[in-house]
């Protein structure tokens, strides 16, 4: 896991517009104005302009109608809005899970909406994490085995096989840290919500990620055991400096990340 807080950039140019943060340290930038290097905030991920319709027989449904968005470097960015307000639909789109229909997307300095298949899949599988409400785990694997299941697809088997030892320590390393390291050989079916959701964390990490992208990541959990899971987030965030946005529709969630950007009516509003 890269550690982001002690990263150090140099301008340039094209270098994005560098905003002192209130909050937690962000990465170190040199400027030209000042001697030593200062924190800043790094926008990490980014939209501009993003439009988006469905078509459902003959209507089209416009869901995004120019959303301008940013995630900064080493923060927790919440994106809440009402049910069907297209918070999944901008999260896929930044996860490269679908494109957009006009506007573009960065991750780091790099346009992502018009790469190759093949390009969206390899970023995708080695800078994002993925969350989902329901966990979307496999019911026959075992705890352990769901966590590998990202490497052994991004690998491929012959060069998985090669390093299936290490990947295999570093699951293991991963579902210790999520509190799991006492159930490695279970199955999805017997654990709890809150386990389940740990384990999906787990996953999502197992390929050292940048970004973490987390669709309601407490929509199915008891308020306590929803609690706990976005206390793990926020220490991931605090000790690794992984950056997470996370989508929620619950205020009392989206109030905890370092800011929040809701969406209504297509459009994004800064709270
Ligand atoms: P949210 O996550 O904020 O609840 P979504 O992004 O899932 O909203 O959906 C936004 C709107 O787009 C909803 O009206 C939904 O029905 C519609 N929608 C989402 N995905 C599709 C799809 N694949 N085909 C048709 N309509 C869709
Ligand atoms: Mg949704």
């Amino acid at each position: 896991m890269s550690n982001t807080m002690s990263d150090t950039y140099t301008t340039t140019a094209t270098a994005p517009a560098v905003t002192p943060s209130p909050k937690k340290p962000g990465p170190l930038v040199h400027t030209d104005r000042f001697d030593t290097p200062i924190e800043v905030d790094k926008p990490l991920l980014r939209t501009i302009g993003l439009h988006k319709s469905y078509r459902k027989g003959q209507h089209i449904i416009p869901v995004l109608r120019g959303v301008d968005f940013v995630a900064n470097e080493g923060r927790i960015t919440s994106i809440i809005g009402q049910s069907g307000s297209g918070k999944s639909t901008l999260l896929h789109l930044m996860g490269t899970l679908d494109v957009p229909d006009q506007g573009e997307i960065y991750f780091e300095d790099q346009r992502t909406d018009n790469l190759p298949i093949r390009q969206r899949d390899r970023l995708r599988n080695g800078q994002f994490g993925l969350i989902f409400q329901f966990y979307h785990l496999l019911p026959e694997l075992t705890t352990l085995e769901n966590v590998l299941t990202p490497a052994m697809i991004s690998h491929g088997f012959f060069k998985y096989w090669g390093v299936r030892k290490q990947l295999k320590e570093r699951a293991k390393h991963l579902l210790d840290m999520v509190g799991l390291g006492h159930r490695l050989n279970h199955k999805p079916r017997e654990l709890s919500g809150g386990e389940m959701q740990r384990t999906a964390i787990a996953r999502a990490l197992v390929s050292d990620p940048k970004v973490l992208l987390a669709d309601e990541p407490t929509g199915n959990l008891d308020r306590q055991t929803g609690e706990e899971v976005l206390g793990l987030l926020r220490k991931l965030n605090e000790e690794q400096g992984l950056t997470i946005v996370m989508v929620t529709h619950d205020q009392s969630i989206a109030d905890q990340a370092d800011s929040i950007v809701r969406l209504a009516e297509g459009c994004v509003e800064t709270v």
